[in-house]
């Protein structure tokens, strides 16, 4: 077999088969394959799709690119959750410890900012001293003592993701349902959690915008893990408007900390929860979804779920003071405000914008290799379907950039004031399971 005849058999929209697609993952593994080759491969497979076969055996040959971890020697269910990426978008950081105060085990790998929107593992870094780089024993031991561990992907866990990735970032092939749904998939099998719940995010800022395509992708990966015998949920969430008031690393996780102390509760604070109660409802733990909301929402008033977050952050290095006192993340040297210049009720239009906005604040990468300033972000003081009198301030910018009027122009293009009053998007549209 040469992968020449494969990129020409997909070119020219036939279907691979299981071997050849095997043949392709493996020698790209074991860098037999250029990455030009692989490159081709994945702009035939962005322009003339996979079928569900397709898309199932590329997930298996990317999962079994490394080791997929076997978690069944754990005493209690394991469950891990996803989201395709969003603005403000820090939910695993507060449903993480409230799971593992249900004492469902929570085996988290996560990713980091890339474009417009966050990493978890960038927010967790911006507690000084906070280690996401365990090894798999590493990883397996904090799980067993806390029942939760979030780290970054391994070079054990479908290290050929990592590299296809690189590739669909600069040859603008992300966008395609069957490469998102691998690559996720692929991940999320080799982890080794019996029970995923994916955030599928849906609107002008998340990486597939549109409602049906963001559904078609939803289903194909619920039924990706079915055919691995996982318990599948999937859930698709607005991302035309921001989540929560923050945005930027810092910024989300002391909003998590507030969420977990329980003095807020905003939109950021309930999608969290329902998420949670997804999963607690997954795992068997309760009979209805009610039951479940009422359960994760205890969690948070009994304190059981901070303290879970301090145990956390003790067992991964970094520095628990910070709960007690933000000072210790440290501070930016700038704040300035972008103030609405009209009356009238607030919507966002172009949330994709803000993103783009934390971003340059220092906030984001827009390459790879780039580093992040941990405290710069901005803080979201208005919502849509606020009353905003000209002049109230509508962003609140941290940063350590000497110039950021960009930044402020861009901010006025993501939203829009009117005399019609609109409300907040529904969270969650749509449930795949
Ligand atoms: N997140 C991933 O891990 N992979 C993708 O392709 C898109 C989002």
């Amino acid at each position: 077999m040469r992968a020449y005849d494969v990129i020409y058999k997909k070119r020219n929209g036939q279907k691979l088969s299981k071997e050849e697609i095997s043949f392709m993952i493996e020698g790209y593994t074991k860098h037999e394959i250029a990455d030009y080759q692989m490159s081709a491969f994945l702009m035939s497979v962005y322009f003339q799709n996979l079928d569900d076969e397709e898309t199932f055996y590329l997930t298996n040959a990317m999962a079994n690119s490394g080791e997929i971890l076997d978690l069944s020697f754990l005493d209690g269910p394991t469950a891990d959750k996803h989201s395709t990426g969003g603005v403000g978008d820090g939910t695993s950081l507060l449903i993480a410890p409230i799971l593992a105060s249900c004492d469902i085990y929570v085996p988290m790998m996560s990713g980091r900012a890339l474009g417009h929107t966050g990493g978890t593992l960038d927010k967790l870094e911006s507690i000084p001293g906070f280690n996401v780089n365990l090894d798999i024993k590493e990883f397996i031991s904090v799980l067993k003592e806390n029942k939760f561990a979030m780290i970054g992907q391994t070079k054990e866990v479908a290290p050929v993701d990592k590299r296809t990735y690189a590739l669909r970032d600069v040859t603008a092939t992300v966008e395609s349902i069957p490469l998102i749904c691998s690559s996720i998939m692929s991940k999320k099998i080799a982890e080794g959690a019996q029970n995923i719940l994916l955030d599928v995010k849906t609107g002008n800022a998340a990486f597939i915008q549109e409602y049906e395509k963001s559904k078609m992708l939803a289903e194909k990966m619920v039924s990706v893990g079915k055919k691995f015998g996982r318990n599948m949920t999937a859930v698709i969430t607005d991302m035309d408007e921001p989540l929560g008031t923050a945005v930027g690393n810092s910024l989300e996780v002391i909003q998590t900390m507030e969420a977990l102390k329980n003095k807020i509760n905003n939109d950021f604070v309930q999608l969290s929860i329902d998420l949670a109660a997804f999963s607690i409802l997954q795992v068997g733990l309760t009979k209805t979804f009610e039951q479940a909301q009422s359960l994760a929402k205890e969690k948070i008033t009994s304190g059981q779920a901070l303290n879970k977050f301090i145990k956390m952050i003790e067992l991964q290095k970094g520095n628990a003071k910070v709960v007690d006192d933000y000072s210790v993340f440290g501070k930016a040297k700038n704040v300035c405000y972008v103030k609405a210049k009209e009356t009238g009720y607030l919507k966002f239009s172009n949330t994709r914008n803000i993103g783009i906005a934390s971003c340059l604040l220092g906030a984001g990468r827009l390459k790879v290799e780039d580093k992040i300033d941990p405290v710069s972000g901005i803080i979201i003081h208005k919502k849509s379907g606020d009353f905003v009198n000209k002049n109230d301030i509508i962003f609140e910018l941290h940063h350590n950039k000497t110039d950021v009027d960009n930044v402020t122009e861009i901010l006025n293009s993501s939203y829009g004031v009117s005399n019609e009053k609109t409300e907040q998007n529904k969270k969650i549209k749509y449930i795949v399971n």
